[in-house]
């Protein structure tokens, strides 16, 4: 069994003040694979005191200082991208194909990015031709606490990591306690690439222990999180008394309008984009909006692309999907199941149950189901995993209504070859990212929700404003 028990806290691997282990499950099997320990009050105090101490100094460094150290660590990174792959796919569930490509190619995408972002960005500006001796100036916000999921672990951890170095903040991540292996292995790379004691510090535990107790520090001066709209409540307003500044990514209900005249793949790739990650991705597709004209047709190949989804084993090679991530999510999902039939949705593939061939594991059928609509619960609550909710529709207008008929507002999706209806409806959609006709979002575009999706931004410039506090200054080149 792998053995996770210590915290990396200034520069050093440091066993918990008080023992509290906690086994980190493999999805596949159900079986314990490592021990890690949650960590309390005295643990989560040494780490944020090391990160303050840490500071004054670090905050001073130079831009090029910062990022030579963020290109070792994307070399190192790079050199253990495999390795990386290994601990995600065993502590969440994601094959092992997928979970070295895409999961913890994930790293590599945003490390890369940000450095490339860093160099662009100007951290003293001119206020404008107006006021010409006036400086902005963007500076690091301080003391840093990063609390992030289990379902893109590698993916939440660098998009908050690699912007808080690259400013120049200090900080506390605390990983997902049921996804801990890959930031355990992350904190080792950061050991290697030579950052300063207390610069990046990595403290396991739960939300109602570290979690609370970095979200109401007096000494943290921001709170990024990401995960449910659930804990980032609790953290808003635990973070209010010392008003913090919090940044929030937290869950989404994407809408993806098909139009019938959508190119012929827009179908079976809304359905593969729903059950991709085992349908465990915040920005999933979950509710295909199809135009009447195209919805028996949407409707077949919907289900048949289900029925040919493999379900297996994360260990496996192969482009399966895995299983979901625990015991609680697969009741979960069962009972959303059960739910939708219970509502009236038509069954068309899936539904409750495991698939043929396994007894243990949280492995989930691949459903969908058809006539949803948008008041039922599978159309309202976000589910997680690979269930995908089909509505039909009559209008542009009506497609809109129902898309925004969300207290999410994350990632929607249009299909149509009819590029001016195409930008006309992305503009009304009330969600932060819009992605058309199977396009991704380039590297550096924000990452982010309206609503209850979140207040934050992250990726390229934007992420890395979200770490930084604006000074202004008069006098800055002042002759008189
Ligand atoms: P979760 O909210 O249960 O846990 C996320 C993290 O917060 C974990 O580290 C957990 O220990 C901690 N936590 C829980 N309660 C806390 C509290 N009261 N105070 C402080 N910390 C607390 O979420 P999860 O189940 O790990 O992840 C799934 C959720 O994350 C989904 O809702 C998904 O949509 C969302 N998500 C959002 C994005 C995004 O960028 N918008 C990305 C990935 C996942």
């Amino acid at each position: 069994m792998i053995d996770r028990r210590n915290f990396y806290i200034d520069g050093q691997w440091v066993a918990p003040a008080e023992a509290n282990d906690f086994d980190v499950i493999n999805p596949s099997t159900e079986e314990a694979c490592a021990v890690i320990s949650l960590g309390g009050q005295a643990d989560t105090d040494a780490a944020v005191a090391a990160a303050k101490a840490a500071f004054p100094a670090w905050s001073m460094t130079s831009k090029d200082e910062r990022i030579g150290l963020l290109e070792r660590l994307l070399e190192i990174y790079k050199a253990r991208q495999d390795e990386m792959g290994q601990a995600i796919s065993l502590e969440m569930g994601a094959p092992i194909s997928m979970a070295v490509s895409s999961q913890s190619g994930a790293g590599i995408f945003h490390i890369a990015g940000l450095i490339e972002a860093l160099k662009e960005f100007e951290f003293e500006r001119p206020l404008g031709d107006h006021a010409p001796d006036n400086a902005i100036l963007y500076e690091p916000i301080g003391v840093t606490a990063l609390i992030t999921p289990w379902n893109w672990p590698m993916n939440q951890v660098t998009l908050k990591v690699v912007p808080a170095l690259g400013v120049g903040c200090t900080m506390v991540l605390k990983p997902s306690e049921i996804a801990p292996l890959s930031s355990a292995l992350f904190a080792e790379m950061i050991d290697e690439a030579g950052f300063p004691p207390g610069v990046f510090n990595m403290v396991n535990g739960d939300g109602l222990g570290v979690g609370t107790q970095l979200s109401g520090h007096p000494d943290v001066d921001m709170v990024s999180f990401t995960g449910s709209t659930r804990a980032g409540v609790a953290i808003s307003k635990n973070a209010a008394d010392s008003v913090k500044r919090v940044a929030l990514e937290l869950g989404g209900k994407g809408a993806n309008i098909i139009f019938a005249d959508a190119d012929e793949k827009a179908v079976v790739r809304g359905v593969r984009g729903c059950f991709g990650n085992s349908g465990q991705s915040c920005n999933a597709p979950t509710r295909m909006l199809v135009e009447r004209e195209l919805y028996d047709t949407a409707v077949a190949t919907a289900a048949e692309v289900a029925a040919k989804t493999a379900v297996d084993n994360a260990a496996n090679e192969g482009r399966h999907i895995g299983p979901v991530v625990s015991q609680t999510q697969f009741d979960k999902i069962q009972g959303l199941i059960a739910t939708g039939e219970a509502e009236g949705a038509r069954l068309v593939a899936g539904g409750t149950g495991r698939p043929d061939g396994f007894d243990a594991g949280y492995y989930v059928k691949p459903t969908v189901f058809a006539d949803v609509t948008p008041e039922m619960t599978i159309a309202t609550e976000e589910i997680f995993g690979p269930v995908l909710s089909i509505l039909p529709f009559d209008s542009e207008e009506e497609a809109i209504r129902i898309a925004n008929d969300t207290p999410y507002g994350l990632t929607n999706y249009v299909q149509t070859t009819d590029n001016e209806k195409a930008r006309r409806v992305a503009r009304q959609l009330r969600s932060g990212m819009v992605e058309m006709n199977g396009l991704p979002r380039g590297a550096g575009a924000p990452f982010g929700g309206y609503g209850q999706s979140g207040n934050g931004r992250e990726g390229g410039e934007w992420g890395i404003e979200e770490f930084c506090e604006v000074k202004s200054v008069s006098g800055w080149t002042a002759t008189a």
